[in-house]
């Protein structure tokens, strides 16, 4: 299998649970709910996307096999922790990632986060699942780590994913020009309902990726 890939860097993860902890984001090109291009934003089934995932042409990014992309991710793990990490993001990872390249990261005893829009099922052995699901979709994972609701969207009920199997629940405001407004709805939603907590796009406050 070849995997597309925009790009891959070494971080600290900025939103939910995880914020703070060293991470190689695999940042997977395509998504099934945009095509990526501005001149297809207005309308895709999720409009208010802050990613570039359109292509191979970032930092790292290019067509890889597992063997290949395994080794870019060990090269590129600089923590002093002995634990690498993987976020396997983008766009929509869940189009690419397959058991072949969880089992071969595992082998390499990689911890394994994947950040998707829920459209899609997992395959089996992700040590870490957050899901983000957008409006007007039809939600197939029905288990996971986190769920975290980027706040409001309109058609989108935080209250109708409090049945799933997750076990943290966060709302992250939606960065957009009422981000103010954004920020005191989301607010008011945890206050209002206790198991949700607020996360905080933090990389992009304290201005790194
Ligand atoms: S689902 Fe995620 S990656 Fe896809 S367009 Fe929406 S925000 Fe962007």
């Amino acid at each position: 299998m070849t995997y597309r890939i925009k790009e891959i860097f070494f971080t600290q993860q900025g939103e939910g649970k995880n914020t703070g902890k060293d991470f190689i984001f695999v940042r997977f090109s395509g998504c099934n709910l945009w095509s990526g291009k501005e001149k297809n934003r207005a309308s895709a089934i999720c409009s208010f996307c802050d990613t570039d995932f359109y292509g191979t042409d970032g930092i790292n990014g290019g067509k890889y096999q597992a063997k290949d992309l395994i080794e870019k991710i060990k090269s590129l793990w600089i923590s002093a922790d002995n634990q690498i990490r993987v976020v396997l993001t983008g766009g929509e990872p869940l189009l690419q990632v397959d058991k072949g390249l969880i089992s071969a990261l595992k082998k390499e005893n990689i911890y394994i986060a994947v950040e998707t829009n829920g459209t899609l099922e997992a395959p089996d052995g992700i040590d870490w699942i957050c899901m983000s699901p957008k409006a007007n979709t039809e939600i197939k994972l029905r288990k996971g780590s986190e769920v975290k609701v980027v706040y409001p969207q309109k058609n989108l009920n935080p209250d109708n994913f409090n049945v799933l199997d997750f076990k943290n629940f966060y709302i992250q405001p939606m960065d957009s020009e009422n981000y103010e407004d954004n920020v005191s709805q989301s607010v008011k939603y945890c206050m209002q309902n206790p198991n949700w907590k607020l996360s905080l796009q933090t990389h992009k406050i304290l201005g790194i990726r």
